[in-house]
């Protein structure tokens, strides 16, 4: 066990000290604690271990499982436009023998999900925050499940998690599929045909009359930093 991991509650006795008031209660109870992170992606958690490092109690809501957007929102061939070396969170950071290669999804969900279980965040999964408000002391976060107090909330709920689709999206012909590429998954959705292919994640978020086919993406920034081979691996 690590000094960290000493340091921290088992999440059980860290549910038992955060049982629900009986008497504060939209249905049952509200529940308070110092600090709420909203979203267990890859800053939520980071956050997680911050605060951990200050002693400051919180808890970490999730929507759906830990790296729920790369779960989800991706598509099956995506490798990280960033190579290994350069994926780091507060005291964590990747040990294997191809630094300078490119994450598969499936990858990334395991290092984010290895994360979470290294610095035990102590996140509550397939809760939904629903509304935020201040309050005198802090703020009243809703969820789905319960209601908290709490004196801060951390928001990392993910800057990409809604596709940006233009008005104009509905003026285009019918018989053209439109696709964001937060539902793009491989080239089987596509019928036959002419399809063009984005080269970064946000221009196909906001450009959805174009199409991806298989998700060849190039790292644009590294281009005159790594050799050739990083960016044939990162193409197929
Ligand atoms: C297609 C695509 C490709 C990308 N490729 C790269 C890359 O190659 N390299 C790179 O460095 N970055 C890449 N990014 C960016 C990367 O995904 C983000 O920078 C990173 O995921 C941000 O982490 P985050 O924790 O802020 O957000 P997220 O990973 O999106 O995490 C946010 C979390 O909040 C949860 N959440 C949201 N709303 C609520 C709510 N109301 N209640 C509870 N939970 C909630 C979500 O379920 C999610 O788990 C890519 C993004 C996209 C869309």
């Amino acid at each position: 066990m690590t000094s960290l991991q000493t340091r921290r509650m088992s999440r059980s006795s860290w549910i038992e000290s955060h049982r629900p008031c009986p008497t504060r209660s939209r249905t049952t109870a509200i529940r308070n604690v110092t600090t709420i992170v909203i979203g267990a992606g890859h800053a939520g958690l980071a956050m997680s271990r911050c605060l951990c490092d200050r002693s400051i109690d919180h808890v970490v809501f999730e929507r759906g499982e830990i790296a729920h957007t790369w779960r989800t929102e991706r598509w099956d061939s995506l490798r990280l436009l960033t190579p290994n070396w350069q994926s780091r969170l507060p005291a964590f950071h990747y040990d294997g023998n191809d630094p300078d290669g490119y994450r598969t999804v499936t990858e990334v969900i395991e290092f984010i999900a290895s994360y979470a279980k290294a610095i035990s965040a102590p996140v509550l999964t397939n809760t939904t925050v629903t509304s935020v408000r201040s309050t005198e002391a802090g703020y009243l976060v809703r969820t789905d499940q319960d209601d908290w107090l709490c004196r801060a909330v951390v928001i990392a709920s993910g800057a990409c998690n809604v596709a940006d689709v233009p008005s104009f999206a509905n003026k285009v012909p019918r018989p053209i599929t439109q696709l964001t590429a937060q539902d793009y998954r491989n080239p089987e959705q596509l019928a036959d045909g002419g399809v063009w292919s984005s080269a970064h994640p946000r221009a196909v978020l906001r450009s959805p009359t174009k199409y991806i086919a298989r998700a060849a993406r190039l790292p644009c920034r590294w281009a005159s930093i790594f050799e050739r081979r990083a960016f044939i691996v990162a193409k197929t």
